[in-house]
């Protein structure tokens, strides 16, 4: 029973991230709620909602596995470069089917933008004026 409510307390953790998060970052939004819970447990039951297809993973080249809630619309990820978050970019650039050659079947494409987050950007400009 105490593992149900740590399994759907970590679920409601994605849900209401809009972006997708990190282990250790879901295991720090956890702790506010359940005293006490560890890093392992975390993991445990991040990797038991995944294989239920509960959540979601979202595995970016060079970064920490994250994960979000499972069945989001069709969408890609911008990661910063300043502070490491990344946030999910809603819509697509469309049909790549053109990109692939002649003959060739395109299954799926992932797109990950990267750059700086409005907040990074301005702490960049205010650098840059000497703020
Ligand atoms: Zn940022
Ligand atoms: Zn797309």
């Amino acid at each position: 029973v105490r593992d149900t409510r740590q399994a759907r307390t970590i679920r409601e953790i994605l849900e209401q991230h809009g972006e997708p998060v990190t282990a250790p970052e879901v295991h720090s939004y956890a702790m506010a709620l359940v005293p006490g819970i560890g890093i392992a447990t975390v993991y445990r039951h991040l990797h038991h909602l995944t294989v239920a297809g509960e959540i979601a993973r979202v595995e970016l080249p060079g970064q920490p596995c994250r994960f979000e809630r499972a069945g989001k619309p069709h969408h890609h990820h911008f990661v910063c470069q300043g502070c490491q978050r990344v946030f999910d970019l809603m819509g697509c650039l469309g049909d790549l089917r053109s990109l692939v050659p002649d003959g060739f079947e395109v299954i799926k494409h992932d797109l990950t933008v990267y750059g700086h987050c409005r907040r990074c950007a301005a702490e960049n400009a205010g650098t840059r004026v000497g703020v």
